[in-house]
């Protein structure tokens, strides 16, 4: 079990899979929450039972496994559905994340996730990391990556946390308006600094 847990956190587009990539670079283990989200309703999971039940088979794409674009209209428009269903998943989600820091080896881990205030998360963590950028760039490179429409990033930038509230909860900051390089320097700023407080 590693001494220490790092909370890493920050809005769509911000920069945390590309920190959370440099960590792993040097060895540190890392915990995605998006990745447990999906874990929790893979098919033969009860959470995809209680789904299929609660909004009906079409819930399921043919091939059993949940239409996530179906369920993701339901809850932007009916927020019932939505607390229906974040008071479903939350915990098993983080039962997940629990078991597997607990699995997680070396000096600190990372959790590493969206919502990490939102969900709770953040009482898993020792410490909390906000990656950090202006909203137009978060705008710009989430809708980049995900070839999305913007208007759809900024629905989920509406649906986060604001990015002064997230500020004021960081124990740290990695600002990342810079390069990947300037990310990589910071990251290893920080790695020092967290090697320190986990007594290394
Ligand atoms: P998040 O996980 O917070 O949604 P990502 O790490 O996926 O964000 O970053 C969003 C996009 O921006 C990705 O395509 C990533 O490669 C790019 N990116 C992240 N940091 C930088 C940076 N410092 N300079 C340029 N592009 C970046």
């Amino acid at each position: 079990m590693a001494e220490r847990v790092i909370g890493v956190t920050g809005g769509i587009g911000s920069g945390k899979s590309s920190v959370m990539r440099a960590f792993q670079a040097k060895g540190i283990e890392a915990v995605d929450a998006d990745d447990m989200a999906r874990v929790v309703v893979e098919p033969g999971q009860p959470a995809l039972k209680a789904i299929a039940e609660h909004f009906g088979p079409d819930i399921l794409t043919p091939d059993g496994t949940l239409d996530r674009p179906t369920l993701r209209a339901i809850i932007f428009t009916d927020p019932d559905a939505k607390t229906w269903l974040e008071a479903l998943l939350h915990p098993l989600i983080n039962r997940e994340l629990r078991s597997r820091l607990a699995a997680a080896r070396g000096p600190y881990a990372l959790l590493v996730s969206p919502l990490l205030f939102e969900t709770g998360q953040d009482k898993l963590v020792d410490r909390i990391l906000v990656v950090d950028v202006p909203e137009s760039l978060q705008l710009a490179r989430a809708s980049a990556r995900d070839g999305a429409d913007p208007e759809q990033i900024q629905r989920i930038m509406a649906s986060q946390m604001s990015r002064a509230e997230r500020l004021k909860r960081a124990d740290d900051l990695l600002d990342n308006t810079g390069s990947l390089v300037d990310l990589e320097k910071r990251v290893e700023e920080l790695h020092r600094g967290y090697l320190a407080f986990a007594g290394q």
